[in-house]
């Protein structure tokens, strides 16, 4: 199996964001639902794949290559576990940034069994030389290799057996369009509704074994910032909060207290979101800021902002991004408790 490279992650995001860290690898590999039945939400995929899948094995066919794109914890990657299962083959995983070099996709390429699912995390991260390699990999399972340099190069092709490429990216706008025309199918995951979180947390719960009540298990959903991955790790984090203070169940009560000790807010606002609303609403007096100043002001990377912050505070209708840059909403000036300024920035989503 590939080093999936999450070692890499850990450098690019906080803690605190809905990408992974250490513990989270553990946790996500405990908690992954593998199978479709299991995978909580996200129906029209689920049932869009199921008749993509059933029609391949009934052709007797490798299934097409697949991109899904979605913020991170989402559930790209119990996907693509899903799927390979589901197919009866086995799965590599990587990531763009992991593949440097032509070579180490070939190496892959040509490691793969006949019908293997090959997983590229952050596959809008690959760099373009590996990129071109891929493509006839995709279209027509060969690899182009060219022999020598200069004038006397010449190219031989060496077959690969046939496989499914299932792609997962946070930002489906950074994908080429050569490579995105070589899926057969493109999915994006949606947030999840509190509802939806909530059976994944008892359904966690109950393989923690960790005694949770049904509100309890609610009130956690709804500060989960629409995200499995967020609302397993608050699930854990409540855990050990009834477990040192000797409660038997996660209540309510536990988990008020639990996320209060976090930092977590009751929309599910962590530091860092708060961070970046108070630089837009002080800092910058409620003007449109750009990407780069508003990253630096906030001390945050600009990949974080955009594909951790950015579709939360947007999806809570507490900014917006018009053409100058990113806004608070009159909804972020009440949240923090400020006083909004004039109606020319009146939040147009109101
Ligand atoms: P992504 O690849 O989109 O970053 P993952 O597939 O790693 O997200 O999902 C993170 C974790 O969240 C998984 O390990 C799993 O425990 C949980 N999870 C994600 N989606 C679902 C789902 N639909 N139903 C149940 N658990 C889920």
């Amino acid at each position: 199996m590939i080093k999936s490279n999450h070692e890499d992650e850990l450098n690019v995001f906080p803690l605190d964001s809905a990408a992974k860290d250490a513990e989270d690898i553990s946790l996500d590999q405990n908690l992954r639902p593998v199978s479709l039945s299991e995978y909580v939400g996200q129906e029209s995929v689920k049932k869009n794949l199921g008749i993509v899948m059933q029609a391949a094995k009934q052709r007797g066919e490798v299934l097409e290559h697949l991109l899904f794109y979605g913020p991170p914890g989402l559930g790209k990657t119990t996907m693509a576990f899903i799927i390979a299962r589901e197919m009866g083959v086995g799965i590599k995983v990587t990531s763009g940034p992991a593949v440097e070099r032509a070579g180490d996709l070939a190496s892959l390429l040509t490691n793969l069994s006949p019908g293997d699912v090959l997983f590229i995390d952050e596959i809008h991260r690959l760099n373009k030389v590996v990129e071109e390699v891929l493509y006839p990999a995709m279209e027509d399972f060969a690899l182009d290799i060219v022999l020598g340099k200069g004038p006397g190069a010449r190219s031989i092709r060496m077959d690969l057996p046939k496989f499914t490429l299932i792609g997962a990216t946070t930002r489906a706008g950074l994908i080429s369009s050569p490579l995105r025309d070589r899926f057969g199918a493109t999915y994006r995951l949606e947030y999840y509704t509190p509802e939806e979180l909530q059976k994944i947390i008892l359904r966690s719960s109950g393989i923690l074994k960790a005694k949770i009540n049904k509100d309890a298990a609610l009130e956690l959903a709804k500060r989960s910032r629409f995200t499995p991955r967020i609302a397993n790790r608050l699930l854990k984090r409540a855990r050990d909060f009834a477990q040192v203070g000797g409660h038997a169940t996660i209540t309510k009560t536990v988990v008020d207290e639990a996320l209060k000790l976090l930092e977590v807010d009751e929309l599910g606002l962590d530091k860092n979101d708060r961070r970046i609303l108070d630089a837009l609403i002080y800092k910058f007096n409620g003007a449109a800021v750009g990407l780069t100043t508003l990253a630096a002001a906030t001390g945050e990377e600009e990949d974080t902002i955009t594909d951790v912050h950015e579709p939360f505070l947007i999806r809570l209708g507490l900014i917006i991004r018009t053409p100058k840059g990113r806004q608070a909403t009159e909804t972020a000036y009440k949240h923090l408790g400020a006083v909004p300024p004039a109606p020319t920035l009146q939040n147009t989503l109101l």
